[in-house]
């Protein structure tokens, strides 16, 4: 199966599918991450926080898939935000993955507190012109922390990593970024499993008309949003299920449905006000 790609405001590509591996066990990383590059993914998404990135190296480096054919992402932790601490964070992400480069680099959270974003960002600029990261973006950003980046640096954003799950759409922020060419990436796309999404009528009617799951359901919901998802699962049936999801496309009126589950309810931290 191929994944359908996108393609970055810089020229990259992107497969819109991935996998993503927050609250991985660092000991089971290898493995579980093994399991998805055997079930086709060839996008991981990882961050300096989640301890992992060195099992996310070996899973890579032990499939023997051509470097160019995978898409890796890292972030940039908060307390590595700024000038003189960002070229450590991205050397020793590096090296913990074991690759001279990855494919896309973020600022993990805003921090508007600490004020360090701006020059964190330029600071990541070069990271991409020396090469060491094909494309730059920011996880967690709101409008007026993006509208901050394009006012006082010369790069618009490739990806804003942010909350996405139908009970928590974020039309505006998304129709903010569309015309700018910032990609949105759902994080939590099936909202944590932290309220019952599964159980939704919206959801259910869906799984029973196509013969798929509830979650199947909801990632095809994020890929005809236009959106690039990377759902978790160490569970290797729902690894294989959740990459299983090119052989049906949801009507008009189900993708309706589902986009009226929305309410504005989080299940993570608001960027405005985390201080973690
Ligand atoms: P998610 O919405 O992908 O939920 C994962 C949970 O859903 C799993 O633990 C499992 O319990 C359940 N699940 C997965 N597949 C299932 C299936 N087929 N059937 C039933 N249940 C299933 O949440 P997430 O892991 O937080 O988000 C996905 C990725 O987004 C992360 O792994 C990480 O890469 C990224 N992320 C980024 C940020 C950020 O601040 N940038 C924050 C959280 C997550």
């Amino acid at each position: 199966m191929t994944v359908p790609t996108l393609t970055l405001n810089d020229g990259h590509a992107i497969p819109q599918l991935g996998f993503g591996v927050f609250q991985v066990d660092p000991a089971e990383t290898e493995r579980i991450v093994s399991a998805a590059l055997e079930a086709g993914y060839r996008h991981i998404d990882t961050a300096a926080v989640y301890g992992n990135e060195e099992g996310v190296g070996r899973a890579i480096a032990a499939s023997g898939i051509p470097r160019d054919e995978i898409f890796v992402t890292t972030k940039l932790w908060n307390g590595d935000q700024g000038r003189d601490t960002a070229r450590g964070a991205i050397e020793t992400s590096l090296e913990k993955l074991g690759l001279d480069h990855v494919n896309l680099y973020l600022i993990h959270w805003p921090r508007p507190d600490l004020d360090r974003y701006v020059e964190t960002f330029q600071q990541m600029e070069a990271f991409k012109a020396e090469g060491l990261t094909h494309s730059i973006g920011v996880s967690n950003f709101h409008q007026p922390h993006l509208q901050r980046l394009l006012d006082e640096t010369g790069t618009v954003p490739a990806i804003n990593q942010i909350e996405l799950h139908p009970a928590f759409a974020q039309r505006a922020l998304r129709e903010f970024q569309e015309p700018l060419g910032i990609h949105t990436e759902s994080w939590g796309p099936l909202g944590q499993g932290k309220y019952d999404l599964f159980g939704e009528k919206a959801v259910t009617d869906a799984a029973e008309a196509h013969g798929v799951t509830p979650a199947q359901v909801v990632i095809r919901w994020h890929l005809q949003n236009g959106v690039i998802v990377f759902p978790k699962s160490s569970t290797p049936e729902r690894i294989v299920q959740n990459f299983d999801v090119f052989g049906f496309e949801l009507t008009g009126d189900e993708i309706a449905a589902i986009d009226a589950l929305d309410r504005g309810q989080r299940v993570g931290a608001d960027p405005d006000t985390a201080t973690f």
